[in-house]
């Protein structure tokens, strides 16, 4: 009696736990919060993660030096004004910042770094260096 409770209680928690590995799919035995069937598994899934972040930021990292390049190149002076048109010819990328500054006044200045631009008229930008 008590081996066919035992048999019944162990294998509808199998059927329960129909779970597989993360990296490798196969099924997983053992505790209910195991997502890998081995540490194996677990390296190599982790290792895939930590190099997908480090491409991730690796572009971002790329694409702000690319951007700062531009505005440290175009704002020789440390402050002029430019088109838009010449940014964008050179490859600038306005989502890529790392900080917002507000004046007073309520205008808004983008940096990349010590380098910064206020949007102005007639499609056009005034560049600053903090
Ligand atoms: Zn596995």
């Amino acid at each position: 009696m008590f081996l066919f409770f035992y048999y019944f209680y162990s294998t509808s928690n199998k059927n329960v736990m129909n779970k597989t590995c993360l990296e490798c799919q196969d099924k997983i035995v053992g505790r209910e919060d195991k997502k890998f069937c081995s540490d194996g598994c677990r390296n190599a899934y982790n290792n895939k993660m930590n190099k997908d972040q480090t491409n991730l930021m690796r572009n971002i990292n790329n694409k702000l030096r690319k951007n700062y390049r531009i505005l440290t190149e175009l704002n020789p002076e440390e402050k002029t004004k430019i088109t838009k048109n010449k940014l964008m010819s050179k490859g600038f990328d306005f989502d890529l910042i790392t900080s917002i500054y507000t004046t007073k006044t309520g205008n808004i200045y983008y940096f990349v770094y010590d380098q910064g631009y206020l949007a102005v008229e007639n499609e056009s930008y005034v560049l600053v260096k903090k």
